[in-house]
């Protein structure tokens, strides 16, 4: 779950940078809604206050013309025509709005007229065009009316007329005053229910002339005023059907309703508007206001950029916050693939660092270059004897070390333990060849850890591509068993041959062989007699053989070391003690004799835990007397832990087991060290007596040895003896025991037990 979140971390944040928008513009327009929704109650609003003043306005026109009929007139006509003239004068004088002042007959002749009109001008009123209709409305009406606004000559202005009838007591019309009202003193009233961008237009109702229009004076525009306004053009230009549609009501429904109807008008030159419809009763106006929705954008264009900037400073720290854990998660990536590919002790790059890289050195058409497999000698014994913490502190030295004495661009890599890889790009022979012995003189040099000096040896297997192989594995397995076979040696190099990799094929097959030697039974003792200088038996050692159904009989020494190597040697040395005394025991019941029986004991064995008390128990079941065993050991063995290996010994001693140092002459044991061990007994190695005759220098070591080994108290055993004079020198020099072909080969039990019988041999062990 947290990996896919890391991969779609930029998936999350476009995802929640989409859901933003989407909010933002949701939000957005439920903005514009609500400002919309504003608009249209500020538009409803402004209507009524509309219709409320433009009432007002013409009531007090008609309480003026209602206050001169009752000054002007008595029940048959005009009183005093003077007087009427000067109330027109003081009249005219104290309200600037009036142009002038009429009175006409019902049959629409101008009786009076104040003294702002030019007479020439005058027409009669019922059939002049501007006022006929108005007149005769006024003439069944007994209110007062509007009449439409046109440009009167005999002002030199455009006026708007109100016509009122003057009836006498039994109603009958006598006469018609009338007052012509400056367009533009109207205009300044509704001019202030206004603003900029909304239009306001008043229209009489049933002939529909235009007497205002906020934006177009007369002045300019007199074809507006001067010609109604059609049905056609009241309902697609003026929004008539949008009130019909929108609002669900009409012209005649709004009549009766005070309130005005406001909807959203798409008007045919494209552009959109508010617009509101309210009639004014009282004085039969069509109040009619245009708002362009423009007008709500710039309204909600701040909450709009108030809403981006918000926006955009979320996004910008949500951006910055992704960003940050994305260059976290990153940085923790790459630090935990750089952990992963590299060994955390030596910082040196590990397998799987190679893994990824060998393609740049593997392809179609690579240039050779050769793998080396680099193992420390023994440095598991730094590690046991020591402790890990000196043992990691030279394994970095040595890393150091690697890395410095190799040419430029090859690959040093940690496998793991004290195992190193290397791809160089050097293929020649004789480079390689310098290029180890440099190698291994740099990592043979001391190392000196904490005050301690310490040498450590290392055996190099080298492979090359694509000789010996075209991929990694093979290239390391290769170069692997090259190493394997360095390391016989010890602190040298091989390269890899087919030979090698026969060898190691035949290593591999007897490994998986001598697994099961065991449980098939091809695992059998043999004897070698150890015969003293009179000739009688001293004694037997002990000798594995292996049969192969496979392999068929493979020699000792060859699988004794592969049993070592692959930890098999306890078990076998195990069956080897086991086998050995039990067969020796049940011999030496069954002639009723004893001899020694002489045991080799691999280094691998003596380092297994429980050792001692594993081999005790043996002698104990085996019913064997235990100062009738003999243990051969190697001085190999003192590579080993010292102390250790000495309170071992020390623990067979007691128990009353005699120690025998095999090989001798080819180790290097000192002097001291000899004084110190608990043996008995010294074996010169076999490789001084076959030359003994010959060779003046092993003479002179075979005599040294008897010399020292009586010195310090030891009997003399000399193996290999295959000749009568080689037996009758060392005789002559000294030594106790003789073990060789002279006297016999190793043998089966049956084979012994006639051997012992026909030479009847005197026996008994002395050591
Ligand atoms: P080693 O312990 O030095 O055993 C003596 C070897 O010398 C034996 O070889 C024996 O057959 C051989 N030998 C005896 N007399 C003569 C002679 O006159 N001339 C020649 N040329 N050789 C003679 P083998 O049995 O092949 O064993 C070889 C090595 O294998 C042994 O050397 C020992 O290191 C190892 N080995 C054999 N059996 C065992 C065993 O049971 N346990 C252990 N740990 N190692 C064993
Ligand atoms: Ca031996
Ligand atoms: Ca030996």
């Amino acid at each position: 779950m947290k990996h896919l979140l890391k991969k779609n971390l930029w998936t999350l944040f476009y995802i929640l940078l989409g859901m933003g928008l989407v909010l933002l513009m949701l939000i957005s327009y439920m903005q514009y809604k609500n400002v919309e929704k504003d608009l249209r109650s500020e538009l409803a609003y402004l209507s009524k206050s509309t219709s409320e003043a433009t009432n007002h306005y013409f009531i007090q026109q008609e309480i003026l013309l209602n206050i001169l009929d009752k000054h002007i007139f008595e029940d048959e006509g005009i009183k005093d025509k003077d007087h009427v003239r000067r109330l027109f004068r003081n009249l005219l004088q104290m309200n600037p709005a009036l142009a002038g002042i009429s009175i006409s007959d019902p049959e629409g002749d101008i009786v009076l007229l104040s003294k702002t009109c030019n007479p020439d001008e005058l027409h009669n009123l019922k059939h002049s065009k501007e006022s006929c209709s108005a007149f005769e409305k006024a003439l069944k009406e007994k209110g007062m009316v509007i009449g439409r606004a046109f440009y009167d000559k005999a002002i030199n202005e455009w006026i708007l007329p109100l016509h009122k009838a003057v009836r006498d007591d039994n109603s009958k019309v006598i006469a018609v005053l009338s007052l012509g009202l400056h367009l533009s003193s109207a205009r300044s009233i509704w001019k202030a229910y206004t603003d900029s961008g909304t239009e306001l237009e008043i229209f009489l109702d049933d002939s529909w002339y235009r007497i205002y229009h906020s934006d177009k004076p007369p002045g300019k525009y007199p074809e507006l005023y001067s010609k109604p306004v059609t049905k056609q053009q009241r309902y697609s230009e003026e929004g008539g059907e949008a009130i019909e549609t929108e609002a669900n009501t009409t012209f005649e429904e709004l009549k009766k309703s005070k309130k005005p109807s406001v909807v959203l008008f798409d008007s045919p030159n494209g552009e959109s508007y508010i617009i509101s419809w309210q009639y004014v009763p009282d004085y039969k106006l069509w109040i009619h206001y245009h708002m362009p929705t423009g007008k709500i954008f710039d309204k909600v264009s701040n909450y709009w950029i108030i809403n981006i900037v918000s926006f955009l400073f979320i996004f910008i720290v949500v951006y910055y916050l992704f960003y940050t854990i994305n260059a976290i998660e990153k940085r923790k990536s790459k630090e935990l693939l750089y952990q992963a590919m590299h060994d955390n002790l030596t910082k040196l790059p590990n397998r799987m660092y190679l893994q990824k890289k060998i393609d740049s050195w593997i392809y179609d058409g690579a240039p050779p270059f050769s793998v080396g497999f680099i193992d420390l000698d023994n440095f598991k014994n730094i590690n046991d004897s020591i402790g890990h913490h000196y043992g990691d502190l030279i394994l970095v030295e040595v890393a150091k070390r690697l890395k410095a004495s190799m040419p430029k661009g090859t690959m040093v890599i940690r496998h793991g333990g004290d195992e190193f890889i290397m791809l160089c790009h050097e293929y020649d022979i004789d480079k390689l060849s310098e290029n180890s012995r440099l190698l291994i003189e740099a990592i043979s040099q001391p190392y000196e850890v904490e005050g301690m000096e310490f040498t450590v040896g290392v055996s190099i297997g080298i492979s090359r591509y694509p000789l010996d192989g075209t991929k990694l594995f093979e290239l390391l397995s290769a170069a692997d068993i090259a190493m394997y076979h360095a390391k016989r040696s010890k602190n040298s190099f091989a390269f890899f041959t087919s030979e090698l990799k026969a060898m190691r094929n035949r290593y591999s097959i007897m490994e998986h062989e001598l697994r099961n030697a065991i449980e098939k039974d091809e695992l059998t003792m043999v004897y070698q007699p150890q015969i003293r200088k009179d000739g009688t038996l001293h004694g037997v050692e002990a000798l594995i053989r292996w049969e192969n159904s496979r392999l068929g009989q493979i020699h000792p020494e060859e699988f004794i070391k592969i049993a070592e190597e692959s930890g098999l040697m306890p078990k076998i040395g195990r069956y080897i003690t086991k086998h050995a005394i039990e067969e020796i025991g049940s011999l030496q019941k069954k002639i009723g004799a004893e001899f020694c029986l002489a045991i080799n004991i691999s280094i691998r064995q003596f380092n297994e835990k429980g050792f001692v008390e594993t081999f005790i128990e043996t002698i104990q079941t085996g019913a064997m007397n235990p100062s009738h065993i003999v243990i051969e050991i190697t001085e190999s063995l003192f590579i080993e832990e010292l102390e250790f290996i000495l309170a071992t010994l020390q623990k067979l001693k007691e128990y009353g087991l005699n120690i025998s140092l095999d090989d001798f002459g080819t180790g290097y044991s000192s002097l001291g060290m000899l004084k110190k061990l608990p043996i008995d007994e010294l074996k010169i190695d076999k490789s001084f007596i076959e030359t003994l005759l010959v060779d003046n220098e092993s003479e002179a070591m075979v005599k040294a040895i008897i010399t020292l080994g009586k010195t310090l108290g030891f009997s003399i055993l000399a193996e290999g003896v295959e000749e009568e004079e080689q037996f009758t020198r060392l005789n002559e020099l000294g030594c106790d025991l003789y073990q060789g072909y002279f006297f016999s080969k190793p043998m089966p039990l049956n084979e012994l037990y006639h051997f012992i019988d026909s030479q009847n041999m005197e026996s008994g062990c002395s050591v």
